[in-house]
C-alpha cells in the first residue's frame, strides 16, 4: 500500500486537488498594502466585548487600507454551537455599522472566496488533508479515548509535556497496510499531522503586537480532522481558510499565541506564506482592588447585549474599545472629533501586551460627551428608538409627550458647555420622569430642604404661581421677580444672608428650592426656569393642588 492508496481509501470521493483550489481562489485584486482581514467567531457563545474589539480592529485595518474585511463563521465545534449566536453576531455588526464586505448569512453569499461557513467547506479541508496523507505528512490515528486519557494521566504524573509526540504517537509507527486494514475493519480514527519539528530547536516569530518571540519548534502530532463529523480542527481550518481567502493579517485573541509553533509548521509544510499576526491582549476589569480578566459569567458588560440594553450610542462603545486597544486613540479622537473611527491608523505595536483595562466609567464619560453634543431632536429620536426596543412604558410616554420631551432634552444644550447628564438612553427617564404627570402622580415623595413647613410653602407658592409667574418673562425677568418676591417674604440674597442669617427665614436658594420641589418633588433639577416654561401654568397649578392634598 502506498501513501496515495491510503489517501484514496480514506477519501475516495475527493477528486479536487490543492491546485484546483488555488485556481478557484486566486490572489485578490487589491492595492499594494491593502489588508485582508477577517472576523472569525465561533458560534459557541454570544458575542462578547473581546470579539467586538477584534471586529472593530479588523474593520479599521481594512477600511483604512482600502482592503477587505470578511466574516468567517467557525462552526467546527458543532456540539457546542449555541442557538442564536450567529444571528446575534450579524445583529451586532449591523447595529454598530461594521458589516463585513464578504460573508454568508441566511443562504446569501457575498464575496468570491466562500463558502464562509466552515462546516460548508468540508470538501476543501479534505482535499488538503488528503494531500498531506499522500506526501506522508498525516496519518490515521487509532488511539481510543481511554488510551489518550491514560497517556495524559501518565504525562501529568511524571511531569512530562502533555500531548501526542515522540513515543506517545503510537499510530505513527503503523505500516500503511496495518493502517489500511484497521480502517477497512471500521475502527474509529482521527487524522493527525505528522510533525517533523524538534522541541529542542528554537525559532523566532514576529507578532505585530507582541514583537519578536522565541518559540520551541512544534513536535506535536495534533489532530487535523476529527472522527465522527470529519470536520477539521481550528488549527487546520486556520491554515486552509486563511490561505485560500488570502488573509494578510490575523487578529485573534492572545489565547492562540501558544499555537503559533504549530501554525508555523503547518504553513511551512504546505509552502504557504503565513499571514501577519496581531494577538490582541486580554480584556481586564478592575474589581475592587484586583485587576482580573473580564468574565462572561460575572460581568454583564462582558457580553454585547449590555450596551444595547443600556442604550449607549454605538460610537461611544466603539471609541471605548479603541481607547483600550490603542494607547493613542484618545488623543487622535480629541484632534479629530468628527472623523469616522475607521480612519484611525490603528497600530498593533501600540496595543498593550499585558492586558487592556476596560472601564465602564470611561465609557460613561465618552458617551456623556457624545450625547451632550447631539441636537435635542436627534437625541429624542435615538431615545425613542432605544425605548421602542427596550422599554415599552417609556416608549409610550415619550411618544405621547414628544414636544415636551424634546424641550426638556434641550435644556442647557445649545450652549458652549452643554450639560453632560446622560451616559446612555436608559438613564434619561430616571432624570426626567417628573416631567410626565402620570409618573409624577405615582411618586409624590417630596424632598424639601430647610423650608419644609406646609404653611410656609403654601405661603410662597399660592401667590407666586397665581399672580407673579408669567410665561412671557425672560429668564432674567423671571429671576428678578423671584428675588423681589422672596425679599418681601423675608428671604435674603446669598450675601445678605451670610452676613446675618438669623434675621431671615432663609436665602434665595431656599426659596427657589421650595418652588422646585413643589413642581417636581426633587431638590435638584436642570434649570428651573426652563422646566417651568415646559410645564406651563395649568400643569403647575395642578401640581400645587396635588401638593396641598398629599403633603
Ligand atoms: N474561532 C476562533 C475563536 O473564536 C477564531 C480565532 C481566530 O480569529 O483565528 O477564538
Amino acid at each position: 500500500m502506498t501513501n496515495k492508496e491510503l489517501a484514496n481509501l480514506i477519501f475516495p470521493n475527493i477528486t479536487k486537488t490543492i491546485e484546483d483550489y488555488e485556481k478557484m481562489y486566486p490572489e485578490r485584486n487589491i492595492d499594494v498594502g491593502a489588508k485582508v482581514v477577517r472576523f472569525a467567531p465561533s458560534p459557541t457563545g454570544f458575542m462578547h466585548i473581546g470579539n467586538f474589539m477584534s471586529a472593530v480592529i479588523n474593520y479599521c485595518l481594512a477600511k483604512s487600507s482600502k482592503g477587505v474585511f470578511f466574516l468567517r463563521n467557525e462552526d467546527t465545534d458543532q456540539a457546542r454551537t449555541v442557538e442564536g449566536a450567529v444571528d446575534f453576531i450579524y445583529h451586532i455588526l449591523d447595529f454598530y455599522n461594521i458589516m463585513p464586505d464578504e460573508y454568508e448569512y441566511k443562504g446569501k453569499i457575498v464575496g468570491n472566496y466562500g463558502p464562509y461557513i466552515q462546516s460548508e467547506r468540508i470538501e476543501i479541508y479534505h482535499a488538503f488533508v488528503k494531500h498531506l496523507i499522500e506526501i506522508g505528512r498525516a496519518y490515521p490515528c487509532f488511539l481510543t479515548k481511554e488510551e489518550l486519557e491514560e497517556i495524559r494521566e501518565y504525562q501529568t504524573k511524571s511531569k512530562k509535556r502533555i500531548g501526542i509526540y515522540g513515543k506517545y504517537a503510537k499510530s505513527r509507527n503503523l505500516t500503511l497496510d496495518e493502517a489500511a486494514e484497521r480502517i477497512k475493519k471500521g475502527e474509529k480514527f482521527v487524522i493527525r499531522f505528522k510533525s517533523e519539528g524538534d522541541f529542542n530547536k528554537k525559532f523566532v516569530f514576529e507578532d505585530l503586537t507582541q514583537g519578536k518571540i522565541e518559540f520551541p519548534e512544534n513536535d506535536l502530532d495534533i489532530p487535523i480532522m476529527k472522527s465522527g463529523d470529519l470536520l477539521p480542527t481550528y488549527h487546520f481550518a486556520h491554515l486552509v481558510d486563511d490561505h485560500l481567502m488570502h488573509t494578510t493579517h490575523v487578529v485573534r485573541g492572545n489565547e492562540w499565541l501558544s499555537s503559533v509553533p504549530l501554525h508555523y509548521e503547518l504553513f511551512k509544510t504546505f509552502g504557504f506564506k503565513m499571514p501577519k499576526y496581531i494577538h490582541t491582549s486580554l480584556i481586564l476589569k478592575k474589581d475592587g482592588d484586583v485587576i482580573r480578566k473580564i468574565s462572561k459569567r460575572k460581568d454583564p458588560e462582558a457580553l454585547m447585549f449590555y450596551y444595547e440594553e443600556k442604550g449607549y450610542p454605538t460610537i461611544a462603545v466603539i471609541d471605548a474599545v479603541l481607547t483600550i486597544a490603542n494607547s493613542n486613540y484618545e488623543e487622535w479622537r480629541t484632534n479629530n472629533p468628527d472623523k469616522p473611527f475607521y480612519e484611525f491608523p490603528f497600530s498593533p505595536k501600540k496595543m498593550s501586551v499585558s492586558g487592556a483595562l476596560f472601564d465602564l466609567d470611561k465609557l460613561d464619560n465618552i458617551s456623556k460627551n457624545y450625547i451632550s453634543k447631539m441636537s435635542a431632536p436627534d437625541l429624542y429620536q435615538e431615545y425613542l428608538n432605544w425605548a421602542l426596543k427596550n422599554d415599552k412604558h417609556i416608549y409610550e410616554i415619550i411618544s405621547k409627550e414628544k414636544s415636551n420631551t424634546i424641550k426638556f432634552l434641550n435644556i442647557e444644550r445649545e450652549v458652549k458647555k452643554p450639560r453632560k447628564d446622560y451616559e446612555n438612553y436608559s438613564s434619561i427617564f430616571n432624570k426626567s420622569w417628573y416631567m410626565y404627570d402620570e409618573e409624577f402622580n405615582k411618586k409624590l415623595d417630596y424632598h424639601f430642604g430647610k423650608i419644609n413647613d406646609k404653611k410656609e410653602i403654601l405661603n410662597i407658592m399660592n401667590n407666586y404661581l397665581d399672580s407673579i409667574y408669567d410665561f412671557n418673562d425672560s429668564q432674567d425677568e423671571w429671576f428678578n421677580k423671584i428675588k423681589e418676591y422672596a425679599k418681601k417674604l423675608n428671604y435674603a440674597d446669598m450675601k445678605e444672608y451670610k452676613e446675618n442669617p438669623d434675621s431671615y427665614k432663609g436665602n434665595i436658594a431656599d426659596f427657589t428650592t421650595v418652588i422646585r420641589v413643589v413642581l417636581t418633588t426633587l431638590d435638584m433639577t436642570p434649570n428651573l426656569y426652563d422646566i417651568m416654561q415646559i410645564l406651563g401654568s395649568d400643569r403647575m397649578l395642578k401640581r400645587l393642588e396635588i401638593f396641598k392634598n398629599s403633603y
